[in-house]
């Protein structure tokens, strides 16, 4: 989602007459996109302004920007703890930013914009600042209307809103036309996707928008669709319905369960039990399709005991994850857990964090090792940063693959066979010369 906001700020920009730099050295104008997830990512905030500072000494016409989460919840406190700091731009003020620039610009000082997103604000990316030309993100629904306990993202990123579907696809179609062969549909619970109006989704057969939606971008013929994140309690079945109709639409789902302990999922306010998350991995789990499925988990949660870790242990074994992202319990002010005891010890969260990362490890392994002799098809993104003579890109199920290749073959769509299974990446090799790259709907 940062980086999605990045290229729309860039964006927006760009079409101000801004020239976009590689090094502070050069800048007018610094801005740091920030976000607020977790203590750690916030503090880096304040080191990166000093770094910025120290870049330029003495250059106090450079402007410097926090822009995102921080922004938003911190809003001109920024100011008082952070001196150097001209512009705190808000998570919906993305597209003023060029008239808060000029306002710096034309003297005032610690300009300040938290307000909500105007009417008329455009989504629209350019080519030219997206990350890939190979892959591109298209944010679906902003914002979070859950509420989980330990969770900053509501207050930093206010309610939820879904775009128009007829925006989406159209924005799918014009990423196809300039070549693009992978989306990712993105936000904070993309299957939550309730948009205002019916456009864009007229003739698609759903149990939800969302799944409406997914039916809708795969009508298109993008080559591979991904999305992500999903929230357990609005997944619905016909979700994996729609994938097993659609090719196109990737063997991934990313479900973040949180805890394996039902006592502490009521704490976190998922609105889920540990039974309703079961019930919905046995319907991926079942589909007729293989497909992959990583989850989240929060380590040190607080009032976790020793048998609420066991479950999570349990629940993780259970499930075989592709792969998992584990977290530390980190306090967030404003957030109904911060009134709870922070009670799980730092030392203690650690053990937890390490023997889960070893459980899962070993699931890992086992899944990764079967994915040698198969042959997946894999979107070559770019060099590898590991070997001047491999590629690296994605498959389809979002392992990342390595193999030796010509870097002609960037932006296309590639039969890969695994050879070797490493922690986080398989290793392979071409499977045969024949460029798999047309659109699987035609
Ligand atoms: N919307 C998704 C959901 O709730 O299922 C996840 C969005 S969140 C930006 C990404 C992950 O960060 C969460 O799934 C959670 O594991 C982790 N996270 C969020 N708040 C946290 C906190 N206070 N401490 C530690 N990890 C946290």
């Amino acid at each position: 989602m940062n980086v999605a906001d990045s290229e729309r700020a860039a964006t927006g920009l760009r079409s101000s007459g801004y020239d976009l730099c590689d090094s502070v050295d050069e800048a007018d104008v610094v801005l740091l996109n920030t976000c607020s997830v977790r203590e750690k990512a916030e503090r880096k905030v304040y080191t990166r302004i000093g770094e910025v500072r120290a870049a330029r000494p003495g250059k106090r016409d450079v402007l410097v920007g926090v822009m995102g989460c921080v922004a938003q919840l911190e809003g001109a406190s920024i100011f008082n703890n952070a001196p150097a700091v001209d512009m705190v731009i808000g998570t919906r003020a993305t597209d003023r930013i060029s008239s808060l620039i000029e306002r710096a610009q034309n003297g005032e000082r610690k300009v300040l914009d938290l307000g909500e997103r105007g009417n008329t604000d455009a989504w629209d990316v350019s080519p030219a600042e997206r990350h890939s030309p190979h892959v591109a993100f298209i944010p679906i629904i902003e914002g979070c209307n859950k509420f989980c306990s330990f969770c900053i993202v509501p207050y930093s990123r206010g309610r939820e809103r879904s775009r128009p579907a007829s925006e989406i696809v159209t924005e799918v179609r014009n990423l196809q036309a300039l070549g693009y062969k992978e989306i990712h549909l993105i936000g904070q619970n993309v299957n939550s996707y309730r948009p205002r109006v019916e456009d864009g989704l007229e003739g698609f057969k759903g149990a939800t928008a969302f799944c409406r939606l997914l039916r809708a971008v795969a009508a298109t013929g993008m080559p591979r669709i991904k999305f992500t994140t999903s929230f357990p309690r609005d997944f619905h079945p016909d979700i994996i319905t729609a994938i097993e109709e659609n090719p196109n639409l990737c063997d991934w789902i990313h479900l973040p369960v949180q805890s394996g302990s039902d006592r502490i999922l009521k704490l976190m306010r998922r609105g889920h039990t540990r039974n309703d998350y079961r019930q919905r991995i046995e319907r991926i789990k079942n589909s007729r399709r293989r497909l992959a499925l990583t989850s989240d988990i929060i380590v040190g949660f607080p009032g976790e005991t020793d048998a609420d870790f066991r479950e999570t242990i349990d629940l993780v074994q259970q499930c075989e994850y592709d792969s998992l992202y584990i977290f530390k319990y980190s306090k967030r002010s404003g957030t109904p857990a911060a009134n709870f005891a922070d009670n799980v010890p730092e030392q203690e969260k650690k053990e937890r964090f390490l023997e889960l990362e070893a459980t899962q490890r070993k699931t890992q392994d086992r899944i990764y090792q079967s994915y040698i002799g198969r042959t997946l098809q894999v979107l070559v993104e770019r060099q590898s940063t590991r070997s001047e003579n491999d590629l690296s890109g994605h498959s389809t199920c979002n392992k990342v693959v390595n193999f030796a290749g010509d870097r002609g073959l960037e932006g296309e769509i590639v039969d890969v066979t695994v050879t070797a299974a490493k922690t986080n990446s398989l290793y392979g090799a071409v499977a045969n010369s024949v460029r798999v790259n047309r659109s699987v709907v035609e």
